[in-house]
């Protein structure tokens, strides 16, 4: 696994949003491979939210594949459905067709999946695997370096803004495990934007770059092994 390495760094972002073109460009100048979650349903720049005052456009589905090259795309459900809340039908709708749209616009086959609004239960995740799904993300995180036994129910590591994300980085970079051991990051582009915070991603890939015993990959690469 993970070309002998006993380490793996992966990134998890959601929504296609305006803002994932400047976090493909840090991913892409420090080597970093990520997995970004996608509504098919809302591919159009006229989809805009507000956060603390800040606009924030989703993406036209043209110039996608090129943009996140080198990465992975998942599903993020047809219109970010809130899945726990609806019936059998809508939940299998919102993933299947998620799936194929992406499947199509991208070109290569999608296995994964993060949960809307970080919301699932057993019905929910019995559609997942259903419709061909291999792994689905939560929005809990662990603060550590394991690797969630139900892949349907994904912990990350940590959220971007963890508090102590550059002491579990350190810790990290330090460990000589004997065990795989993966650090997993997630969150929005956005964030970094209405946070003014494009240094901590910046400084978070250019702490983890360039290590000989770390294999970078995307969600799939380092889960489905
Ligand atoms: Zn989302």
């Amino acid at each position: 696994m993970w070309n002998g390495k006993l380490k793996a760094v992966t990134f998890s972002y959601d929504d296609g949003v305006v803002m994932d073109k400047r976090l493909v460009e840090i991913f892409n100048r420090y080597g970093m491979k990520a997995t970004f979650n996608l509504n098919s349903g809302l591919l159009s720049h006229a989809q805009v939210f507000d956060k603390d005052g800040v606009e924030i456009h989703r993406m036209n589905a043209k110039g996608l594949p090129a943009l996140y090259q080198g990465h992975e795309i998942a599903v993020h459900c047809l219109t970010h459905a809130d899945l726990p809340k609806w019936d059998d039908e809508t939940v299998y709708n919102e993933i299947r067709q998620d799936k194929q749209n992406l499947e199509r616009i991208f070109g290569q086959e999608i296995c994964g999946m993060a949960y809307p609004f970080g919301t699932y239960d057993e019905r929910v995740m019995k559609i997942v695997a259903d419709c061909g799904i291999k792994y689905a993300r939560t929005v809990e995180e662990t603060g550590d370096f394991g690797i969630s036994e139900n892949l349907l129910a994904l912990k990350a590591s940590a959220h971007h803004s963890r508090e102590d994300l550059f002491e579990m980085i350190d810790r990290f970079l330090g460990l000589k495990p004997e065990r795989p051991q993966l650090l997993y990051i997630w969150g929005h582009s956005y964030e970094f934007e209405v946070d003014k915070k494009w240094d901590r991603i910046e400084e978070i890939c250019r702490r983890l770059s360039g290590r000989d015993d770390i294999f970078y990959g995307t969600n799939s690469e380092v889960l489905l092994i």
